[in-house]
């Protein structure tokens, strides 16, 4: 028998896993599947993690474990850097890493257009870190209006503005309401937590594009009926600590929340390849590259437009599962002397969920919505959730709230794990902070801020000076 081939994945998504899958106990290969985290993540459900609804725990299972009853795959945790397409090199932040077919499937990240300082002020949902970070901003903010006796701070506390009406930004919406009118309406003695404004932007005319109008609309109701506003056709301009600007319209808000766009990975532009506008890797109808045929590029990192239409097929975790797998047959056909078979997406339709019970859903021409369009996006999540324990956890968690209205997760943590930092990062993130927002008026905050944050930060102050002598 043959030696062998070296087969490198990079990626344990939803590409990555099930090409490994695909690929275990096949004798003609041994299989290296690298990625920069130890976990595999089903990112589908990070928004239920962003807005305490589950552990992080819940949808992420550790690659190693996936893929440990398969002896043909070996599993390293580290970041690619690059590839080197003409000496089959794959490298890495631990040094490179030989192959004979290579199965790229890194995803996407998000994009600012341009402006990545929005990031630390606007996170973007992708990693558990995020959605952590996210959970950890909304809950701080609410605990922040509940201390606050400024009525000014406190309102700008509890407005929360969400960039992108796509379904990442609908979901965050929907529960956001959910959770201002319902979990947290009794756990408050100084705020009503139903006052929460609650600001969908979005840049187009509708939100939900890629849903038919009639879904859009549908969609909108229903964020609106959990008091969410939703402006359309409105271009951010700035974000910064201090909110967000539309056009000349500044919106105050300690929270703002990305979901507008994405752009690839950095390693498409280490590739000596063809890239669509995006950026993405544009493939063949086998999904490999034109000069490099030993090479395929999969799921989110890929540009795939042998389709009917000729458009480029959407970044959807049932396009990156049906390609990881396709990819890894064509390894193994090409390896047997077999021809390549071309991919054909099986469309499996577009979900998004609306607050706790609704949920809106398109396949072909079907077009469903509400509670019984809720029920199939469960089923479907449920079923593509890696692992038992998962899937049972999940089902449990939901079955709870559900008929609760409660949230389990609802934890502030941190990064930070020395107590004394933690405690002087409230104290950072105080009303305080908040106060010297308060009081800006203008169009453009960013022109504005410097000079009005000095004058604001001095009357703080003085007001501050002022109660203390009260006091005493
Ligand atoms: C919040 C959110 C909600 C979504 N909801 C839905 C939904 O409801 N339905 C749906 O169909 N799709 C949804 N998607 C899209 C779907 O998750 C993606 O299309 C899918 O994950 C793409 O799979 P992939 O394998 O190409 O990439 P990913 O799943 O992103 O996996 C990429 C992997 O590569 C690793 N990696 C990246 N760069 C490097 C590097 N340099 N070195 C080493 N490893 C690296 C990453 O750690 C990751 O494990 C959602 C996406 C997000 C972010």
């Amino acid at each position: 028998m043959n030696k062998p081939k070296h087969v490198v994945i990079i990626g344990g998504g939803f590409a990555g896993i099930n090409a490994a899958k695909r690929l275990a106990k096949e004798d003609e290969v041994t299989v290296t599947l690298i990625d920069r985290r130890n976990h595999h993540l089903f990112q589908p459900l990070l928004y239920q993690v962003a807005m305490a609804a589950i552990s992080p725990a819940d949808i992420a299972v550790p690659i190693r474990s996936i893929v440990s009853g398969y002896d043909n795959i070996d599993v390293l945790l580290g970041v690619v850097t690059g590839v080197d397409l003409k000496n089959r090199k794959v490298k890495c932040d631990f040094g490179d890493v030989d192959y004979d077919y290579l199965i790229s499937c890194a995803g996407a990240t998000h994009s600012y257009f341009g402006n990545d300082q929005w990031e630390d002020f606007a996170p973007g949902l992708k990693s558990l870190e995020e959605a952590t970070e996210i959970r950890k901003r909304m809950l701080i903010a609410y605990e922040l209006a509940e201390r606050e006796t400024d009525p000014a701070v406190q309102k700008e506390l509890l407005t929360f503005v969400i960039v992108g009406g796509g379904p990442t930004g609908v979901e965050l919406a929907g529960a956001l309401g959910e959770i201002s009118r319902y979990t947290l309406e009794r756990d408050f003695r100084n705020i009503d937590p139903r006052r929460t404004r609650i600001i969908l932007v979005e840049g187009a005319s509708r939100i939900l594009n890629q849903f038919s109008e009639e879904i859009s609309e549908h969609a909108s109701r229903e964020l609106e009926r959990l008091g969410v506003t939703i402006w359309t056709n409105s271009m951010v301009s700035d974000v910064d600590e201090h909110g967000v600007v539309v056009g000349e319209e500044v919106i105050r808000a300690q929270t703002v929340l990305w979901a507008a766009g994405v752009r690839p990975t950095e390693i498409n532009y280490t590739l000596d390849t063809d890239l669509d506008r995006g950026g993405r890797v544009v493939v063949q109808s086998d999904l490999s590259l034109e000069k490099y045929p030993e090479v395929f590029v999969v799921g989110d990192q890929a540009s795939f437009s042998h389709t009917r239409d000729g458009k480029p097929l959407p970044g959807l975790a049932p396009v990156a599962i049906q390609q990881g797998r396709l990819a890894a047959t064509n390894v193994l056909r090409t390896i047997a002397g077999k021809t390549r078979k071309p991919f054909f997406y099986k469309d499996k339709g577009i979900m998004a969920t609306i607050g706790r019970a609704s949920a809106v859903l398109e396949v072909g021409k079907l077009k469903m919505s509400g509670f019984f369009a809720w029920i199939a996006w469960l089923i479907v999540h449920i079923y593509y959730l890696i692992g038992f324990r998962n899937r049972m956890m999940v089902l449990v968690q939901w079955a709870w709230s559900y008929m609760t209205v409660r949230r389990g997760a609802r934890l502030i943590t941190s990064k930070i794990w020395k107590t004394r930092e933690w405690e002087m990062s409230i104290a950072r993130g105080n009303a305080s902070q908040a106060k010297k927002r308060v009081g800006l008026t203008g169009k453009r905050i960013a022109k504005k801020g410097t000079s009005a944050k000095k004058k604001s930060s001095k009357k703080a102050s003085k007001k501050a000076a002022k109660k203390s002598s009260k006091k005493k």
